[in-house]
């Protein structure tokens, strides 16, 4: 079936601006002004004002080949929101800017911002604006994510203390594993076009890399349980990688217990057919977006009642270092390895 092309050229920057953002529709009391003007105006109502941003290019963070746009669009919003969660505050609001070439139309980009729109319905942002520029060739996407936090209650990278709990939500390794998929599947479809992608049974890590979620429901848990993390981070470049953030940035150490590493049995299983060490996907592969934190040791009966958290170590003196203690009890200085351990490009 031949699909429809419209050029972005025939409506021009501010009708392509309009035609993407024409149907969006604000949800936020705090939305007083949004796309149209030369800036957006949100108000906090008295709370605190969190930003976050990041880039994302064709080639170096995805690949088209195997990445639709309306996940690409999904992933965009979701990730940014990741880090907004990470301070364990509210998202509220994102800016979405694009540079894009003639090589997309604009059916590519109604399908990119579909996923766009999915991502703010499902957490409750608005999009207030953005910038929409040429790129020569490449698709480059910068989001902005803002989100609100009560007074002076966002948890930072630094606040972790001796003998807390190190905790991590969800499993690890798993879209990292899932790149692995696609990677494979990608190679085989270049030597071979006529070749349809074996995805079979592999949906929930493929479902990681292309479709991660944030997880805003682990943060709205610890505040109806009344538990305050003394530190946190999302997981974007591996366990290893953030554990070393914290305890850098709080000037502490820490043992970590390799068996309590929650890691999904569709990873394991994958990572043992591609000769990969399971553990190395959760502390070395990137992209798994969940939470990583620290909590005082009091709060140990109530964490260990929710079944999507793992206590996976403690926090020690910094003089004792950063440990990893194997299966086999032989202990580890822990390394930051991210995607190099894989010798992948390093984002
Ligand atoms: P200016 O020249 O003042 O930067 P623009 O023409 O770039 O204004 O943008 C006009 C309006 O459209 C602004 O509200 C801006 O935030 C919004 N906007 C531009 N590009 C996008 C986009 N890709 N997605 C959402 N809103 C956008
Ligand atoms: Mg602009």
């Amino acid at each position: 079936m031949e699909q429809e092309r419209t050029e972005i050229a025939s409506l021009g920057e501010f009708g392509l601006i309009d035609h993407l953002t024409k149907n969006n529709e604000t949800v936020q009391a705090g939305t007083i002004l949004s796309v149209g003007d030369d800036s957006a105006v949100i108000d906090h109502f008295g709370k605190q004002t969190v930003i976050s941003t990041d880039m994302l290019l064709e080639g170096v963070h995805f690949d088209l080949m195997y990445t639709p746009l309306r996940h690409l669009g999904y992933k965009a919003v979701a990730v940014n929101l990741s880090d907004i969660y990470a301070m364990c505050a509210e998202p509220t609001h994102i800016t979405v800017s694009i540079g894009i070439s003639n090589r997309f139309s604009v059916e590519a980009l109604d399908e990119f911002y579909e996923g766009v729109y999915a991502a703010c319905r499902r957490y409750n942002v608005d999009l207030i604006g953005g910038d929409t520029s040429s790129s020569l060739k490449g698709f480059v996407i910068s989001v902005t994510a803002i989100g609100e936090v009560a007074p002076d209650k966002f948890v930072t990278r630094s606040g972790a203390k001796v003998n807390d709990l190190l905790c991590v939500s969800g499993n690890l390794g798993a879209a990292y594993m899932g790149l692995q998929i696609l990677e494979r599947e990608k190679r085989i479809f270049l030597e071979s076009p006529g070749v349809q992608p074996d995805l079979g049974n592999k949906a929930y890590i493929v479902g990681r890399i292309l479709k991660p979620e944030p997880r805003a429901d682990i943060v709205n848990w610890l505040k109806e349980h009344e538990i305050s993390p003394t530190a946190m981070i999302d997981v974007s470049d591996g366990l290893s990688s953030e554990i070393l953030h914290i305890c850098t940035q709080s000037g502490v150490g820490c043992i970590l217990y390799e068996e309590k590493i929650p890691i999904h049995s569709e990873t394991r299983d994958m990572a043992l057919e591609f000769n990969i060490d399971p553990t190395t996907c959760a502390l070395s592969g990137g992209e798994d977006y969940e939470l990583l934190f620290t909590v005082k040791q009091e709060d140990y009966e109530k964490i260990a009642r929710n079944e999507q958290i793992s206590i996976i170590g403690y926090i020690t003196e910094k003089e004792e270092n950063t440990n990893l203690l194997t299966k086999q009890g032989n202990k580890h200085i822990l390394k930051a390895q991210g995607w190099n351990a894989f010798s992948e490009q390093k984002k």
